[in-house]
């Protein structure tokens, strides 16, 4: 039986674990990135890789030392590094004397039969049409509810009137859905997580508004982003991210199949500022700070690891489209050096800018409206 591991990005390991086993592998489930994680990949990887690179090279070494003996990553086309990702990181672990076979996933609207081959060796137990269907309705499933457990934590943090109980329903929400044993136990828990959120008790409150756009890894993965949504929530923020594991999922796997271009809106919306491809989600976040602009956000923040092409010609447009929609902006660059402390303090800056901000026009749009009335 195969032992199969794969990069540790947010709450996906819990769909992408059930669908290696019912595939019939033995999953090796990897760690939260930690400390060990990223001194491991700093002391592996080049320099000047990606923060990214750096985590997912430091969760491999973790893995095979578990007894992995098959990885399972992404790959990707374009301009940017994701593409080469997988073999540099073979090649790296290879020559640290680790035996394993790297299997990459390629985008299947390019690579449709090299992907086919790749799924083909994590097929190792006898499957008919109807069990696909049913695992793949149940990971679906698992998928969405998982995303929509984040996105109803977003929502209701920055409103709870006891500290920390959004987080702590949060965690619940995971712990019951990675649990579920069926279809229709996980339509229950949908049920039963909307309940949950709607017994937290909430105070009258009017959040300030940030949309948070970049890099796929880094607006993912909590761990790698100093648990940013969490931060601002608890700061009274209402938080919403450009993307998420199901969105993506479909863009990057069911649109890229059949040729449909993915998030054509957003790209859309992008056009006037970012007519090129620079890989990554680079357009995206442009596009998505133009969507958030156009829906009353108040601030954006965009999330880079440090030497991220995209995000950086990404970076050099943002503070336009800010500045010409009236939206605040902040941008942070993100590697194994950044302290949580130093995050957190730009945060708590930005945040009560926005609410000042916020303050001074209602103020001056109630002193217009007196000076009206009195002439
Ligand atoms: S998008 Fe940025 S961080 Fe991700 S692989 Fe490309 S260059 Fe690296």
């Amino acid at each position: 039986m195969r032992k199969v591991s794969f990069p540790y990005m947010g709450t996906s390991y819990i769909p992408i674990k059930r669908l290696l086993t019912a595939l019939g592998n033995e999953v090796i489930l990897p760690p939260k990135p930690n400390t060990e994680t990223i001194t491991l990949g700093c002391k592996f990887a080049p320099e000047f890789a990606c923060y990214p690179f750096k985590i997912v090279l430091g969760t491999y070494v973790q893995v095979l030392e578990a007894g992995a003996d098959t990885l399972v990553s992404t790959g990707g086309v374009g301009p940017c590094r994701a593409g080469l990702y997988t073999t540099l990181q073979e090649k790296i672990l290879k020559s640290l004397g680790y035996k394993f076979e790297m299997i990459t996933l390629e985008p299947p609207g390019r690579h449709f039969a090299d992907l086919m081959c790749s799924i083909k060796k994590l097929i190792n137990t006898r499957l008919s049409f109807r069990d696909y269907i049913n695992i793949g309705r149940f990971v679906w499933k698992e998928l969405t509810l998982l995303d929509k457990a984040e996105r109803l934590s977003h929502k209701i943090r920055p409103l709870e009137a006891k500290k920390g109980e959004t987080t702590e329903v949060y965690r619940k929400c995971v712990a019951m859905v990675a649990k579920a044993e069926s279809y229709k136990e996980l339509a229950e828990i949908e049920r039963e997580m909307e309940r949950l959120y709607d017994s937290i008790e909430k105070k009258d409150f009017d959040p300030v508004k940030i949309g948070i756009v970049g890099e796929i890894y880094v607006l993912m993965e909590p761990s790698a982003n100093m648990e940013i949504e969490e931060t601002l929530g608890n700061l009274g923020v209402y938080v919403e991210r450009s993307m998420f594991l199901s969105g993506y999922t479909v863009s990057n796997a069911v649109m890229d199949l059949f040729h449909i271009a993915g998030e054509r809106d957003i790209k859309k919306l992008a056009y006037p500022y970012f007519k090129e491809m620079c890989g990554g989600h680079g357009r995206e976040s442009v596009g998505n700070a133009v969507h958030f602009a156009r829906r009353g956000f108040d601030g954006l923040i965009q999330l880079s690891p440090f030497t991220c092409i995209p995000e950086i010609v990404a970076k050099s447009i943002l503070p336009k489209v800010c500045e010409e929609r009236g939206m605040a902006f902040l941008s942070l660059t993100l590697d194994e050096q950044t302290g949580r402390e130093g995050v957190r303090t730009r945060l708590e800056a930005f945040v009560d800018m926005l609410f000042a901000k916020r303050k001074k026009m209602r103020l001056s749009s109630t002193k217009s409206n007196f000076v009206k009335e009195m002439s």
